[in-house]
């Protein structure tokens, strides 16, 4: 039977629903929960993350994909919860950010170790909550290449995907050639990969994302609502119509199978403010209007948010 790890147990691909697949109940660098500035309660941080998974719900979403990596935040347990009160599908990852949020345990590790953590993660549960990773997260270090510890993460990560049949979701796809290297030697088809934050401001302009996608990559326009409108706008944000512009000339040279779309909120961040005015519910509230009024048939749409996620997550096996 074809499934997907969900953090409440497999689901058929098909009870998925519209998904949102890059984004994070909270996300915040390795240490940020020991820093007194930043500490939330557990009720604080139901009371920021549940409203904003209810509304997901009510506008018709099924499914959240955090991708908080190993060392940024995640927490099963907590995830658990959440999804049995909202009913919203959550599917947790194994993996990494990048290299860079790996702590120093994990950076001293050889490729067979970190496979050997992310098949357990994915085959027998993350630590001892019982729940199977449904995806696994790798990305590229600050400063835009890839490192050393980089490249053995996306090694182990391309062998637990082999193994395992789960897919693998990137932090940025720039500096793409390596990462394309190590996928191609360890015999993994890149449709099993989803190169992701192809949109952002900062990095749109060095992704090759029609040339990945020509391999057969999938590629992740996940950033939505990072907006230089916003009143704080963040570092990465792109003016919105330039954002749409670039999904929609992707689109048009024949890649829509491979495209996705999220909007990589925080529902509530750990150890930093986060970006005010967004969240995850973007995707309704206004990238779908955008969508439809740039002339998308419903067709289209349903393909991008769930067709396209429900494939790409379902294991292969
Ligand atoms: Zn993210």
């Amino acid at each position: 039977m074809s499934k997907v790890n969900t953090v409440l147990g497999p689901v058929a691909p098909e009870e998925l629903g519209v998904v949102a697949v890059h984004e994070h109940v909270g996300y915040g660098m390795p240490g940020s929960e020991l820093d007194t500035r930043w500490w939330k309660t557990p009720e604080e941080r139901y009371a920021e993350t549940v409203p904003k998974l209810r509304r997901f719900h009510e506008y018709g979403g099924g499914t959240f994909v955090d991708v908080t990596g190993i060392c940024n935040g995640r927490d099963v347990d907590y995830y658990k919860s959440l999804s049995a009160k909202t009913g919203v599908h959550i599917v947790a990852c194994t993996g990494f950010v990048g290299g860079d949020t790996a702590l120093p345990f994990f950076e001293r590790a050889g490729v067979d170790y970190l496979t050997r953590q992310f098949v357990h993660e994915i085959t027998v549960g993350i630590g001892g909550t019982g729940s199977r990773a449904g995806v696994i997260k790798v990305g590229v270090s600050r400063g835009g290449r890839m490192t050393d510890l980089d490249l053995r993460i996306y090694r182990a990560a391309a062998r637990a995907a082999v193994s395992t049949g789960v897919p693998i979701l990137t932090h940025l796809a720039i500096d793409a050639e390596p990462a394309v290297a190590v996928f191609e030697e360890e015999g993994l088809p890149l449709h099993r990969v989803l190169f992701g934050h192809a949109d952002d401001g900062l990095n749109a302009p060095n992704t090759p994302d029609t040339w990945l996608a020509g391999r057969g990559g999938r590629i992740g326009f996940d950033t939505f609502g990072y907006e230089t409108e916003l009143e704080d706008p963040p570092f990465w944000a792109r003016p919105r119509r330039e954002r749409l512009a670039h999904l929609l000339g992707f689109l048009g040279k024949g890649f829509l199978d491979q495209a996705l779309v999220s909007a990589d909120a925080n529902c509530s961040p750990l150890g930093w403010p986060g970006v005010k005015g967004h969240t995850v519910n973007y995707l309704f509230e206004e990238l779908i209007p955008d969508l439809r009024d740039a002339g998308l048939d419903e067709a289209t749409i349903t393909r991008l948010l769930v067709h396209n996620p429900a494939d790409f997550l379902t294991i292969q096996n």
